[in-house]
């Protein structure tokens, strides 16, 4: 069988659709032969996932997406092969964690002043037990008729610059960087070209994300495409970090990314799996 990896996707641990066993049965439909889940700033997916894996033959990467803070800018951090049991990645998510609510507090308050009252309550009702992120805050706009798509959702209201968006003190890269490696993992700058730095920026988070110990870097992601591709691999070689291959999978129903439905890493490009411990 021709290995399939797909090393960046969500669950109802944080803001996918699936529960983690049944991105595993997707997963295993879509030929992946090689899964990495990883969810927002939590590992609550990954005993269920690593369950129904061994079932489906699928090998499953214990990972995380961890948000962190670089120049003042959001970014993240895909952890890949961690140890979900290591204190101080544990103390992390749990800070991680309650940033989350204090911000879906800020975020309901703001829009309350907007006059749409309720999306706490709505949002924690369908999180559960899960991490709360702005994708569920889209989800609540957009079943009460606020907005028409997910994608208005945050242009009009949750993206940075828009009314209910709340800027947060996020996980210093640094440590982010370290609670992953330290934990056993590889730590990997995800969708780079979603930023939107300028070139100078992006050679500097590229520098300092190398120094702080970072060795790879999504090269192909759910809906890159070829020049997308090409850049990110310039960026690889030029910083000899590792490429990764995720989707960002979140919910079927979009229908531009699929489980392991991605371009091949190009040439001259040292996968990120061969430096994953097995
Ligand atoms: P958070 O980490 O809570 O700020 O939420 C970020 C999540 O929101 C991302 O992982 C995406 O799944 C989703 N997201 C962010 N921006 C957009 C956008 N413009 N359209 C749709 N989903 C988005
Ligand atoms: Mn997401
Ligand atoms: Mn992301
Ligand atoms: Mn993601």
């Amino acid at each position: 069988m021709n290995p399939v990896f797909d090393l960046h996707c969500h669950s109802t641990a944080s803001d996918g659709a699936l529960t983690p066993t049944e991105l595993i049965h997707r997963a295993g439909e879509q030929g992946v032969t090689t899964l990495s889940l990883t969810d927002h700033d939590t590992t609550a997916g990954l005993a269920e996932a690593q369950h129904s894996a061994k079932s489906v033959d699928i090998d499953l990467i214990p990972g995380i997406e961890l948000s962190a803070l670089w120049n003042h800018q959001c970014i993240h951090i895909v952890g890949l092969n961690i140890n979900p049991q290591y204190p101080p990645l544990c103390k992390g998510i749990d800070e991680l964690q309650s940033l989350r609510i204090e911000r879906a507090e800020k975020i309901a308050g703001k829009l309350e002043k907007k006059k749409i009252s309720g999306a706490l309550e709505a949002v924690k009702r369908s999180v559960g037990k899960g991490m709360i992120t702005r994708t569920h805050f889209a989800e609540f706009l957009l079943s009460h008729n606020h907005v028409s798509t997910l994608q208005e959702a945050f242009d009009r209201y949750l993206s940075r610059g828009k009314p209910a968006f709340v800027s947060t003190e996020w996980t210093a890269t640094e440590d982010a960087v370290s609670w992953i490696r330290d934990s056993g993992g590889v730590a990997v700058l995800a969708h780079p070209l979603r930023y939107k730095l300028t070139a100078s920026k992006m050679k500097r988070l590229l520098a300092e994300f190398k120094d702080m110990g970072g060795q790879g870097i999504e090269v192909v992601t759910g809906r890159s495409n070829p020049d997308e591709i090409r850049r990110s691999a310039n960026y690889a070689k030029s910083f000899e970090l590792s490429g990764s291959v995720g989707s960002d999978f979140h919910n079927p129903k979009n229908p531009w990314v699929e489980l392991g439905r991605l371009a091949p890493l190009p040439s001259g490009i040292n996968p990120v799996w061969e430096l994953l411990a097995s």
